[in-house]
């Protein structure tokens, strides 16, 4: 029996040696020793996110990396992309922020269409700071085309930043900063990463630097040139959780030359194909399926959601509930990080005796 039943799309199952690794005795954030395990993270994050650019840690999750790069990037407008409960988040905050926000909005269970896109950007006589697109949208299982996205936001205008959160797809979906022009790319490391959470990571662009550099207010605690200053003596502003930098750098080892990024992306791919194919008999794919994402699958079951997790749990699996506006018509099971493939199948094993009894 495998030791990993917790099937929650974030926080994901953790490796006992990743665990362990955070046990390490404390180190200063300004010594030699914390320089060297900074160079090594910033170097593999590089692989990570498929950039030559500069790459970040910072100790918060996400929704903190979410506010941070409209603050660095956007001093008045901005495009929001949404399909569901994470991407509309984008528009909440920006809002907080008194930025003026326009939205493209896909219908929960479907991707934001590039094409919906390109029209607004066409259609429109408004010029956009940025513009935010979410890579998974965790709420509903789907996968956003994000490579079309970013080069219709590139060929409408040479300087709206292009905003990605890739929080449920890094380590388990590929990604290519440089590539697919992007500006600002995070993810918070409790999913596709495997590391508790407590961190995020994230890479910016050049482009990305020199407009922040224009903003007169920037905050103090996500200033993104105050990352860039530090980062060049292998350092951070202020005081990191060192024991995450411990575990992000054993699993960034294990990712990038353990397992490869290849298996990883491979691996994911198959457990989507066994989940989705494992639940069909009881349950109807909640999403659309040419979208349905490799790290988190939302389900619409026969029986009611909630008994499904219920009996689940009592035998020992922890899977997600619904989210948002499907809370009470779904459950989601979360297939990314580090869960082993026998894992999956010994958890569907029970799921089909459970949602099917
Ligand atoms: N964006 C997406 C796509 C998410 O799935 C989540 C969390 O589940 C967030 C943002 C927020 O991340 P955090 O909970 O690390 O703040």
């Amino acid at each position: 029996m495998s030791e990993a039943k917790f099937f929650v799309p974030g926080p994901t199952w953790v490796r006992p040696e990743i665990l362990e690794e955070m046990t390490r005795p404390m180190i200063g954030h300004r010594s030699a020793e914390f320089k060297k395990l900074f160079r090594s993270i910033a170097n593999d994050l590089k692989a990570l996110f498929g950039t030559t650019q500069d790459t970040f840690v910072a100790t918060c999750s996400g929704t903190a990396l979410m506010e941070a790069s409209l603050v660095n990037c956007v001093p008045r407008r901005v495009l929001v992309t949404e399909c569901g409960a994470f991407s509309e988040r984008f528009g909440s905050i920006a809002e907080s922020l008194g930025l003026e926000v326009d939205r493209v909005s896909a219908p929960w269970g479907a991707a934001v269409d590039p094409e919906a896109l390109e029209d607004h950007l066409a259609s429109r006589r408004t010029h956009y700071d940025a513009v935010t697109i979410t890579h998974n949208e965790t709420s509903t299982g789907v996968t956003n085309d994000v490579a079309a996205l970013a080069r219709v936001v590139r060929e409408s205008s040479s300087d709206t930043m292009v905003i990605v959160d890739a929080v449920s797809s890094l380590g388990g979906i590929p990604v290519s900063f440089d590539a697919w022009g992007f500006d600002v790319c995070f993810a918070s490391v409790q999913k596709g990463i495997a590391l508790p959470p407590g961190i995020t990571v994230f890479a910016v662009s050049q482009r990305a630097l020199d407009r922040a550099a224009k903003l007169p207010y920037r905050g103090t605690y996500f200033d993104f040139l105050r990352y860039k200053k530090d980062a060049e003596g292998d350092s951070v502003p202020t005081t990191p959780s060192i024991p995450h930098f411990y575990a992000l750098a054993a699993q960034l080892d294990t990712i990038l030359r353990r397992e490869t990024l290849e298996a990883r992306f491979d691996r994911h791919v198959t457990m989507r194909g066994l989940t989705i194919r494992r639940t069909a008999t009881f349950a109807k794919l909640a999403s659309d399926p040419s979208h349905a994402s490799a790290t988190v699958t939302a389900l619409a079951p026969v029986k009611e959601p909630e008994s499904i997790r219920a009996e689940m749990k009592r035998r020992g699996y922890t899977l997600g509930g619904g989210y948002g506006q499907w809370k009470d018509t779904t459950f989601r099971i979360g297939h990314m990080g580090d869960i082993p493939l026998d894992a999956l199948e010994e958890m569907l094993d029970a799921l089909n005796e459970v949602a099917r009894a």
